[in-house]
C-alpha cells in the first residue's frame, strides 16, 4: 500500500549514502525509523537484520510471508524473526512493492543463471561477507547470513508459481520506511547486478536517514 512518511529529512539523526556495490552495517535501537531512500531509481537494496543481543536470531522470510499471508512487503508488514518474533514495521512506502523470494545474488547464482564468466562479478553476498568481517564486533558469523528483503525490487510471481525478475517499479525519489520494535543491526548491501533488470542494468547509491522517534 502506498503511503507517505511525515518525518522530515533535515531532522534525521544520521543519513547515510550507500554508494552502488558498497554495504551498510550499523545498529537501529527499538522505536528508531529507518527509511531507505532510491536517490536515482529502480535500485535494489539487498537487506539482512539481526536481532542486536542475539544475531543468531534474523530476518526470516518465511516467518513474515506466512504470518501476514502475503509474499509481497509493503506498509503494515511485520517483518518477523526466525523465531516468530516481531522485528520492524514497514510505517511507510512510495514504491509500493518489495520482494523477500528472489534471495541475494552470489557469484555461485550468478554462474548458473547468466555465464560462469559471470563469477567474478561483484555480488551481495560479497558485499556482506566483507560487513561482517570488517566489523566483527556486531557477533555476526557466515552461519546467521540468510534469507534477505530485496527492497525495490520488483520480482513477480507468475500464474504457474514461478519468480521473474522484472524491470523496477521504483523511481528516483522513492523511499521505504520502517519501524523497529527491538534492537536490530541492519545489513545491507546496495546491490551490484549487472545482469538482470534489478538495477535497470546501471547500479546507483542509495540513502539511509534514521529517526529517533522515542
Ligand atoms: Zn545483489
Amino acid at each position: 500500500m502506498l503511503t507517505t512518511s511525515t518525518q522530515q529529512p533535515e531532522a534525521a539523526q544520521a543519513r547515510y549514502i550507500v554508494d552502488a556495490g558498497d554495504y551498510h552495517i550499523g545498529l537501529l535501537k527499538a522505536g528508531q525509523t529507518l527509511r531507505i531512500l532510491d536517490l536515482q531509481g529502480n535500485q535494489a537494496a539487498d537487506t539482512l537484520f539481526f536481532n542486536a543481543a542475539d544475531p543468531s536470531e534474523h530476518y526470516s522470510a518465511m516467518d513474515t510471508m506466512r504470518e501476514q499471508g502475503n509474499v509481497y512487503l509493503s506498509t503494515g508488514s511485520l517483518l518477523r524473526s526466525n523465531e516468530n518474533n516481531v522485528m520492524l514495521e514497514i510505517v511507510a512506502d512510495t514504491c509500493g512493492r518489495h520482494d523477500t523470494l528472489g534471495g541475494a545474488c552470489a557469484t555461485e547464482s550468478n554462474s548458473v543463471r547468466y555465464d560462469l564468466e559471470k563469477r567474478c562479478m561483484h555480488a551481495c553476498r560479497d558485499s556482506w561477507m566483507l560487513a561482517i568481517a570488517e566489523h566483527p564486533h556486531y557477533g555476526i558469523h557466515k552461519r546467521d547470513i540468510s534469507h534477505n528483503i530485496n527492497f525495490f525490487m520488483n520480482v513477480p510471481v507468475t500464474e504457474d508459481g514461478g519468480l521473474t525478475f522484472e524491470d523496477g517499479i521504483s523511481a528516483p525519489g522513492k523511499y521505504v520506511e520502517m519501524q523497529a520494535r527491538m534492537d536490530v543491526i541492519v545489513l545491507l548491501s546496495n546491490c551490484p547486478q549487472l545482469n538482470n533488470p534489478c538495477n535497470g542494468y546501471n547500479p546507483t547509491p542509495v540513502e539511509l536517514l534514521i529517526w529517533d522517534n522515542l
